[in-house]
């Protein structure tokens, strides 16, 4: 049996994708780093103006907000998209790969901020909604926290919204499936830097040091117990030492030995948990061998936590639009962390995904974003746009 679903509107929505995906091309070649977003920004607040849009640059270094006001409608919503780079050397061999050495759109955010172009070009030409809408373009998503300075820079107060989406395209879910996960969608992480000081020595003489090795050896064992044994088994937490280093020789105990270490969790308090546990393991290990250890543990992206209602509308704006068929079913929990995470700890909202079909992974310098699910994505703005603000959607009071 099939469910009744209106025939979807949304392909209906006439965009100049070629432009666009012409646009996401120059900005793959012209990538920035973050808070150098110099050029993007730029680009961004000049089609933004000659569009309509009431422009603000600088809001959080390089953030550019761009807000276009129509009808009478009392409601406010915003939508955010990516601009920076990753200190990646590009190996696509692309005609439109990146003319800077050793940077390079590897997460498809020149995607996410030529697909927010070509809506906002349509909304602005179509005016077909009734509010304020707010479109933010953010600096250092991926190193930096773009997102905290925009709104340490008061975004929230100078540019109100009543709520906030989000995109990020996804490989290995095909092209244009819509992705929506209300919770916990993305992890927390934190960085902790444990340094494990002995006392060097001799390497033929151990009785006289206070070996590091053997005590941050001791250490990378007893954290796997973090997840073993500490959490709720139900709990999704990662612990990875990534980083060890210490000595030069062979037959020289070294003073110290330096670990550092990634720490994902999708709980609040599970994180501060693990925090605790894990500086109380390096203290307690490093005594065990007459050592001790000093832990440097920083705090980075919170948890992303999608709101139910929010992250409801934004799925059946899909489901009008783009058909059941279009909603991928898949989705789970992502290890990942994306400071989107700071605007829904402010104000409600959902960060969603768009498969980007059967591409090299995000990160990875063969990666490259799917100008195939450009439009779509566009048109999936627009139609969350006039659907949020229109006339019939006002806040209920
Ligand atoms: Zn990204």
């Amino acid at each position: 049996m099939t469910a009744q679903f209106p025939p979807p509107v949304a392909a209906d929505i006439a965009l100049e994708a070629d432009e666009f995906i012409a646009l996401r091309r120059q900005l793959h070649t012209q990538p920035e780093l973050a808070y150098k977003e110099e050029k993007t920004s730029a680009l961004v607040a000049e089609r933004l103006q000659a569009w309509g849009y009431e422009v603000t640059r600088n809001v959080g270094v390089t953030g550019v907000v761009g807000t276009l006001r129509n009808g009478a409608g009392g409601k406010s919503l915003g939508i955010r998209a990516d601009m920076d780079a990753l200190p990646i050397e590009e190996a696509t061999g692309l005609s439109y790969a990146s003319a800077t050495p050793g940077v390079m759109h590897a997460c498809g955010h020149d995607g996410h901020t030529a697909i927010l172009l070509a809506a906002a070009k349509h909304l602005a030409q179509t005016r077909a909604f009734s509010g304020t809408l707010r479109l933010i373009f953010q600096p250092a998503e991926e190193n930096g926290g773009g997102a905290h300075a925009m709104i340490k820079d008061g975004l929230l107060e100078r540019f109100p919204v009543d709520a906030i989406f989000g995109l990020h395209n996804w490989p290995g879910v095909p092209v244009g499936q819509f992705g929506f996960l209300a919770g916990p969608a993305m992890a927390s992480v934190d960085l902790a830097i444990i340094r494990i000081v002995g006392k060097g020595g001799h390497g033929a003489k151990p009785q006289q040091a206070v070996d590091p090795v053997v005590a941050a050896a001791s250490l990378v064992l007893a954290l796997q117990t973090v997840v073993s044994r500490h959490v709720d088994p139900l709990e999704a937490v990662v612990v990875t030492v990534g980083s060890i280093h210490g000595g030069i020789a062979p037959n020289v105990i070294p003073d110290s030995v330096e670990l550092q270490l990634t720490i994902r969790t999708f709980d609040v308090s599970v994180r501060e948990s693990v925090r605790q546990r894990i500086i109380e393991l390096a203290q307690a290990q490093a005594a065990s061998y007459g050592a001790r250890a000093e832990v440097s543990y920083r705090r980075g992206y919170p948890v992303l936590q999608n709101h139910a209602a929010e992250t409801d509308f934004a799925r059946q704006v899909a489901l009008r639009h783009f058909g059941p068929e279009r909603i991928h079913q898949g989705l789970r929990p992502i290890t990942a962390s994306e400071d989107f995470a700071y605007f829904l700890t402010e104000r409600p909202g959902s960060y969603l995904f768009i498969g980007n079909g059967d591409s090299a992974d995000l990160h990875n310098p063969h990666y490259d974003f799917n100008d195939a699910i450009l439009a779509d994505a566009a048109r999936y703005w627009v139609a969350l746009v006039q659907d949020y603000l229109s006339d019939n959607n006002e806040p209920a009071k």
